[in-house]
């Protein structure tokens, strides 16, 4: 049996009752509270599916696909974590059914179970362990928090649950069991209701796990009665009933837990010594402003195409642009609205006027024919009424594209990945790709991951970054064809990021004197953006957006 490090800390993060409540960032919550104590944390995402990663799903269904510095396409929790605890986390810091089943089944072909029939028990199950170990010997944290993705009782999860409850057996000083679950408040009556928790507490003794902390996820603050209740009937000591009430803001979250003194007892419940006093200040700073009432307003349309399934799963296919606009507006003391647009209305005649009133407009990532004219549209739009743009990797290629077709006089130019006969592909596959697609390649195949870029001296970009070289992230598979770097340079568009080599286009942009802010890039630089850290291009999008309004 795989042995886990020796003394390491582990904190299982397990779901109960329903999904959907919060349990990433109850996560996230309790990692940077470690941070703050000064125990450097991980936090694991465990997604019980059997996609290998995130990348083959659609955003309408599962939310955004979050890509890592490493290049791993990731759930969106992984985004959540990574901007709680303003650091980067490692590829080992994100595992799937899939991804833990292709190394058991490829040591299988490869002979290394020495003739032994392979199983989930102990097989399987040690391999998660190797890859918890892994990810604590990556981070070189002292603790890693580890969420157990769905709800306990689902049955791929089970395993998962299994390898915690070994690891606890091997080093019983060292573990921690949370589980987050979900109290009703029936309307009709009006009430608190702990009997679903106890139910699911009952469901995770059931595979021997007893639970140390549980957070009551509800509408309103649990009071002392049901936490007496649920200390009787689960076993949880009643101070380890953590109220978790719903909030404005996701990162209010850590200071409502420090209400209840929560990190002074994980870190006791992890046999660790106190540590340092949880202050929080440029956290709590960066709160205040967040959630502050009165600030002005600056509207901001988002111009996109993942609809179908409402506004709710549109924001969260989304996620990161949204909270990157959360943290730069709030160094700049505004609130910023945003607007769901769907491309589609703008392919119809006319439909751009309804563009006006916005102070910015965003075109982000995106995949595809669906939307593709309006986007368009809405990009000539912000061009030419001086509108503050910012394009987002596809946002970028189609504001490339406007300006070929519009402005350099290259009638029908477009992206192969819609049109492969246009007469000007100005929007290409990259030759490394070519290949891939012949193969049906597709998974974790794009260019992925973060990559230098240089910029340009005298650029917005460079006015905003205010440094020569940057590194960014990337998922996409289409590039700016070199071929027609030259006639679009010719006709006025600026260049101002380019890979070391000088071959990739990272960023576009017009020069000041034609369009107060036009810039796209390449890459996602939302993925980068954290509270602590609000991203350049991010802030100066938004200081343009705000001196629009000033001036309408
Ligand atoms: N579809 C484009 C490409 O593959 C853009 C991808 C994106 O926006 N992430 O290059």
């Amino acid at each position: 049996m795989a042995k886990a490090k020796e003394s390491h800390k582990y904190i299982f993060v397990i779901g109960g009752v329903m999904s959907g409540v919060g349990k990433g960032i109850a996560a996230s919550s309790m990692a940077l509270l470690l941070q703050e104590k000064g125990y450097a944390a991980n936090l694991v995402k465990v997604d019980p599916y059997l996609n290998v990663d995130a990348g083959t799903m659609n955003p309408t269904e599962h939310g955004e696909v979050f890509v890592l510095s490493s290049g791993l396409e990731t759930d969106q929790d992984m985004g959540n974590y990574e901007r709680f605890l303003n650091r980067d986390l490692g590829a080992s810091d994100y595992m799937t059914s899939g991804m833990v089943y292709q190394s058991v089944i490829a040591a299988e072909r490869a002979l290394k179970y020495g003739g032994k029939c392979v199983e989930a028990i102990p097989h399987v199950r040690d391999e998660i362990l190797r890859r918890f170990t892994a990810a604590a010997d990556e981070s070189g944290s002292r603790v890693s928090v580890v969420e157990i993705g769905g709800t306990v009782g689902d049955f791929q999860n089970a395993l998962f649950i299994e390898a915690a409850r070994v690891l606890k057996m091997q080093q019983p000083d060292d573990v921690v069991f949370v589980m987050v679950s979900y109290l009703p408040v029936p309307g009709t009556l009006g009430e608190m209701k702990t009997k679903p928790t106890q139910n699911a507490v009952r469901q995770l003794n059931s595979y021997g796990v007893q639970p140390d902390f549980l957070i009551a996820r509800a509408n309103h603050p649990i009071d002392d009665k049901r936490k007496e209740k649920i200390a009787i009937a689960c076993s949880v000591r009643a101070d380890h009933v953590i109220s978790a009430p719903d909030i404005e803001s996701i990162y209010e979250v850590p200071c409502n837990f420090e209400k209840d003194k929560f990190a002074d007892m994980l870190v006791k419940a992890l046999n660790l010594p106190n540590g340092k006093k949880v202050a929080l200040t440029a956290w709590k700073k960066f709160v205040r402003m967040a959630t502050k009432e009165g600030l002005p307003e600056v509207n901001i349309a988002i111009v996109g195409k993942y609809f179908t399934t409402g506004d709710f799963i549109l924001s969260d296919a989304y996620l990161s642009v949204i909270e990157a606009l959360k943290f730069s507006a709030a160094v700049l003391g505004v609130k910023p609205r945003i607007h769901w647009l769907n491309a589609r209305d703008f392919e119809k005649e006319k439909g751009t006027t309804a563009l006006a009133s916005y102070d910015g407009i965003i075109v982000p990532g995106g995949f595809g024919e669906t939307g593709i004219e309006g986007k368009i549209a809405a990009i000539e739009y912000a061009r030419t009424k001086k509108i503050p743009y910012f394009g987002l990797c596809y946002g970028m290629q189609l504001m490339v594209i406007e300006y070929a077709r519009h402005v350099a006089g290259l009638a029908g130019a477009h992206t192969t990945e819609i049109n492969s006969k246009t007469p000007h592909p100005v929007v290409a596959i990259m030759e490394a790709q070519k290949e891939k697609l012949v193969h049906e390649d597709y998974g974790g195949s794009m260019r992925l991951g973060a990559y230098p870029a240089n910029l340009k001296k005298g650029t917005l970009a460079y006015e905003a970054y205010k440094k020569p070289l940057v590194s960014e992230r990337h998922r996409h598979r289409y590039e700016i064809s070199p071929d027609y770097t030259e006639r679009l340079t010719a006709s006025g568009l600026v260049f101002s990021g380019t890979s070391p080599s000088g071959v990739l286009m990272e960023i576009a942009e017009l020069p000041r004197d034609t369009h107060p802010f036009m810039l796209g890039t390449q890459f996602h630089p939302e993925l980068q953006a954290r509270p602590l850290a609000p991203h350049p291009l991010f802030t100066a999008f938004l200081k343009a957006a705000i001196a629009k309004k000033g001036n309408s």
